[in-house]
């Protein structure tokens, strides 16, 4: 089939969440499976000059938005099989940041515009156009406008995947006309309003053919107010058409075989007959523990085990319940390291607890990528406890490395986190349902004593996690499963 990706971000050109990850890794992996995939993404300054060169320049066109007729150009850059096309147009993107500007509603209303527009010269019309979030939820309903009059585009679907939904494109009722050329019936008959707003999500949840979540649970989750930041009733008003497919990661990326960042490289040892039960992780990942130990100042305990944080510092991670028990946890035998930044009073309680755990609790405040790294590799449990999580990645991430998971049951966690059976043995990780500080406490001391008194249960539950498909080819299965039902 025919693909068009539309995103805001995409790795290895600009990132500044997840986002960029699914939108650097799904093309990819949906031209693996034999589409033709093309995705398109604003030009911005941060794009490198590296990556610049290397693109070819294709055309320029005026781009209407209102009242407004607007410079527009593309640029063009083929790479790992698939077409990446950039929107080039200096003063919505010339900026040192990605968003956060006073007129980001016209920046990405432009770029949804232009998405539309510059068809004819991407000599690519697709299927279907597969837009993320906010920034690019005004593509389904352009789209739904020009059709009227443009055969063409008459046939294409669209999918709209919300990663986030708490950023909605909320705008005053004025902007639907003067800032983004709809007609006024876009708003009175409901469709992109909202609490008397201009809502875009709204817009493209309404008019899309397919809504997807980043995963089962998170799909499931949309329908309550807890989770969908008041777009509850419009997810159940089109359940009929929402699905959860799950994100992937890097496999090859985050190969404790292979990745030349961590200390010592380590795999699941295979064994065969009767013994493939017994099956073990190889000796290095001790070895990254030892040095995770030493790099972060914590007492070389080898048989100790090792609890990591590795998150943004903010309350939706669930840090109120990790503050609330903390001196519970630390009574326990084990080392807690935190990496982090965000919240100053969380970054404050863990900072104020140094003191009291010396050798025993170690804290990086900030982004450290290597540091990462060392605790996926190095510690032998990863907490992550959060309120919401519509897919998580560190949890993934934490059991293709051999650290076992304790999460909450929500979002993408719960869909990659299965819970320890003592009676089998089965599951790969640690959960706990309510958020509630008691019940996350009984599950890490669950943890720390099966790391002491069943050590061989222990790895097992390592050696499942190392061993989970967590690959983006099982993601774009999903995806083509779901294009195929919305063009059939
Ligand atoms: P979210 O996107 O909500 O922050 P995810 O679990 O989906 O949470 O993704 C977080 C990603 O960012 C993971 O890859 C994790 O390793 C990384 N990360 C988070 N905080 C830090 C940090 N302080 N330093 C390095 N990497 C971090």
């Amino acid at each position: 089939m025919k693909i068009l990706f539309a995103a805001s971000e995409a790795v290895p050109f600009c990132k500044t969440g997840g986002l960029a990850d699914v939108a650097g890794s799904l093309p990819q992996a949906l031209a693996k499976a034999g589409n033709e995939v093309a995705v398109i993404l604003p030009l911005y300054q941060r794009v490198s000059d590296n990556w610049k060169d290397q693109m070819s320049f294709v055309c320029n066109i005026e781009v209407p938005l209102g009242w407004r007729r607007v410079y527009c150009g593309m640029f063009r850059l083929d790479k790992d099989g698939v077409i990446w096309y950039f929107v080039d147009n200096e003063y919505y993107f010339k900026r040192d940041s990605l968003y956060g500007h006073y007129d980001d509603g016209e920046r990405f209303g432009f770029f949804s515009r232009a998405v539309i527009a510059l068809l004819p010269a991407m000599q690519f019309m697709p299927e279907v156009i597969h837009c993320n979030d906010w920034q690019t939820a005004l593509v389904p309903i352009y789209l739904k406008d020009e059709c009227v009059r443009w055969s063409e585009v008459r046939g294409i679907k669209t999918v709209f995947t919300v990663h986030n939904i708490e950023y909605q494109g909320r705008y005053g009722k004025e902007t639907l006309e003067d800032l983004f050329g709809l007609a006024p019936g876009w708003f009175t008959d409901g469709t992109i309003a909202m609490d008397g707003d201009v809502n875009l999500l709204k817009g493209a949840l309404m008019t899309c053919d397919a809504i997807t979540a980043v995963s089962p649970t998170y799909a499931q989750e949309l329908r309550y107010d807890y989770y969908a930041h008041g777009m509850e009733s419009v997810i159940r008003l089109n359940a009929g058409k929402v699905y959860g497919v799950l994100n992937g990661i890097d496999m090859e990326r985050y190969n404790p075989a292979s990745d030349p960042r961590i200390a010592a490289n380590y795999s699941v040892l295979s064994k065969t007959g009767r013994a493939a039960a017994k099956d073990t992780v190889t000796p290095g990942k001790a070895q990254n523990k030892a040095h995770l130990q030493e790099e972060m100042h914590l007492n070389l305990a080898p048989d100790v085990p090792v609890i990591g944080i590795i998150s943004r510092l903010v309350s939706h991670k669930g840090l109120d319940l990790v503050c609330k028990v903390f001196d519970q946890i630390m009574s326990l035998n084990c080392q807690f390291v935190v990496l982090g930044s965000g919240d100053w009073n969380y970054e404050q309680f863990f900072e104020a607890k140094l003191g009291q755990y010396p050798g025993r609790m170690a804290l990086y405040r900030g982004y450290n990528e290597a540091l990462a790294m060392d605790i996926y590799s190095g510690a032998d449990l990863l907490l992550m406890p959060s309120k919401s999580e519509p897919c998580g990645l560190a949890q993934m991430i934490a059991m293709r490395y051999g650290t076992v998971p304790i999460v909450r049951e929500t979002g993408g966690l719960k869909d990659t986190v299965h819970p320890y059976e003592a009676w089998c043995g089965a599951g790969n990780g640690f959960t706990f349902a309510d958020y509630n500080s008691g019940d996350m406490f009984y599950v890490i001391r669950q943890a720390v004593d099966l790391y002491f008194n069943k050590p061989n249960d222990f790895q097992q539950l390592r050696k499942a996690g190392m061993t989970e498909d967590f690959s983006w080819d099982r993601s774009a299965g999903a995806y083509n499963e779901i294009y195929r039902t919305i063009c059939s």
